[in-house]
């Protein structure tokens, strides 16, 4: 195809959507195994039916199979929303005079306003196919729980959601739009559970946390007779979910006959980041290509570029199984930052992995310069991007710049995760210039990492 007739929108049709996942492990030294945190012992498959669904109880076990195929009524549900485009941001190219070509996926394309109902509609159908009578979960930011509402509503299975009270106050159309769906929403810390009643009897006034909400709904579904828990990031079912991202992505490439040199995307618990780079690590991995590979993260919350590779909880309640992961340690609570979906403390164990193993770079930013970003995109290209996803685009627009100056004509592809339209109180404190960048110094790092559990390995 002549380079220069490259369409701004490259739009896959039903067909060339794909049927199967692919499970980037597949491809991938072993992980450290999951442990049971009482014992200290490797997880079996087993261990995790009480809260998850089987299906995704051996998803997440499962190393082995390369490619999974996607259920019929799952590929449907993605047809409602899916393929997503694929995006040549001319205008950004030319507003940074780079010679660098510059696309991104976009999948803020539902209600949602994010990725998080790739792995929502997965999680939905498996939990109903297998007769269960209810989910549990918990949002921060809300994104998470719209998606999981959604998804719930369609293959008619209730839903409670614990969402972290601050945001439930703060955010009052995110509790709206999920109640539209049919879920129940309880701020967190809350009375429906004893983990949720001694956090209330100890800080009546607390506002409370998303590993609070984790523990609440831990407690909730394994309490309650055929509920299970089900969790939007850093699970290795969840990335499985989402390679569907990367993979709708490098069929569009190939469409017009491109491949990246350099990947981006933000880097909250690893989803998305995840589900983007799966096919193009793929080909890494097995040296069919070799393009860079940048994860971008908070200042406020650095989990890679200033976190350490050691086993620790996926929640601050502790009751969750230890995953070998980067984290700045599970009591580590960051510093108020608006990208709520990349306040986390860990990161998933395959990207850690990853990051270990020197086959992709990490760098960090401050929120300001975030939101410088989100705010030139939006201008350039008419998409109000999420605060997270502005994350990916600073990296992108770093590694435009770069090029102006090596005058390399590279091809970047990047994550744009979704919408902001609920983080105007953000965008309005960086306009007012009243935002301000938290980082944390070394020893505030120092005590999350001296709470670490010990571990032998
Ligand atoms: C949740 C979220 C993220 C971060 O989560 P990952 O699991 O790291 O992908 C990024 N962008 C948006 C819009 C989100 O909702």
């Amino acid at each position: 195809m002549n380079k220069n007739s490259i369409p701004h929108r490259i739009y896959l049709t039903e067909d060339q959507m794909p049927k199967q996942w692919y499970n980037l492990r597949a491809d991938m030294d072993a992980l450290p195994p999951l442990l049971n945190p009482g014992t200290g012992q490797p997880l079996k498959e087993e261990d995790l039916y009480p809260i998850f669904a089987k299906a995704l109880a051996h998803q997440e076990m499962d190393a082995a199979t390369r490619y999974v195929d996607i259920p019929e009524a799952v590929q449907d549900f993605y047809k409602m929303y899916r393929p997503s485009p694929l995006i040549r941001a001319y205008n950004l190219e030319k507003y940074l005079d780079t010679p660098a070509k510059i696309y991104y996926k976009f999948e803020g394309n539902n209600t949602s306003g994010s990725h998080k109902l790739n792995s929502a509609a997965a999680q939905a159908y498996y939990a109903k196919a297998e007769g269960l009578k209810g989910l549990t979960t918990e949002t921060g930011a809300g994104q998470w729980g719209t998606a999981l509402a959604e998804a719930c509503s369609f293959f008619g299975l209730p839903l409670i959601v614990y969402m972290v009270k601050c945001s439930y106050e703060q955010k009052p159309f995110r509790k709206s739009v999920i109640q539209t769906f049919g879920a129940d929403i309880i701020p967190s810390p809350s009375d429906t559970t004893e983990v949720g009643r001694a956090i209330l009897k100890a800080h009546p006034d607390t506002t409370g946390s998303l590993g609070c909400a984790i523990s609440e709904a831990v407690e909730k579904a394994t309490s309650t007779e055929g509920y299970r828990y089900v969790l939007g990031s850093v699970l290795n079912q969840v990335l499985l979910h989402q390679s569907v991202i990367g993979l709708e992505s490098m069929t569009a490439l190939e469409l017009i006959d491109e491949y990246p040199d350099v990947i981006v995307g933000c880097a909250g618990g690893g989803s998305n980041l995840g589900g983007l780079i799966a096919p193009f690590m793929r080909d890494k991995l097995t040296g069919k290509a070799n393009p860079r590979i940048v994860a971008v993260e908070p200042a406020s919350c650095p989990s890679m570029t200033r976190g350490r590779y050691a086993y620790d909880f996926c929640d601050t309640g502790r009751v969750t199984p230890l995953a070998k992961m980067y984290t700045l340690g599970c009591d580590f609570i960051p510093s108020a930052n608006h990208a709520g979906g990349l306040r986390y403390h860990g990161m998933s164990p395959i990207l850690s992995k990853l990051y270990h193993d020197g086959q992709m770079e990490a760098i960090s930013v401050e929120q300001t310069k975030v939101f410088e970003a989100a705010t030139t995109f939006a201008k350039q290209e008419t998409i109000l991007p999420a605060p997270e996803s502005a994350h990916a685009i600073y990296g992108a627009m770093q590694e435009a710049l770069k090029c102006k100056e090596s005058g390399e004509a590279k091809t970047i592809l990047f994550g744009l995760t979704g919408t902001g339209y609920f983080d105007m109180v953000a965008y309005q404190s960086f306009m007012d210039k009243k935002m301000q960048d938290y980082i944390p110094t070394d020893a505030d790092l120092e005590r999350g990492f001296s709470q670490l559990p010990k571990v032998e390995d």
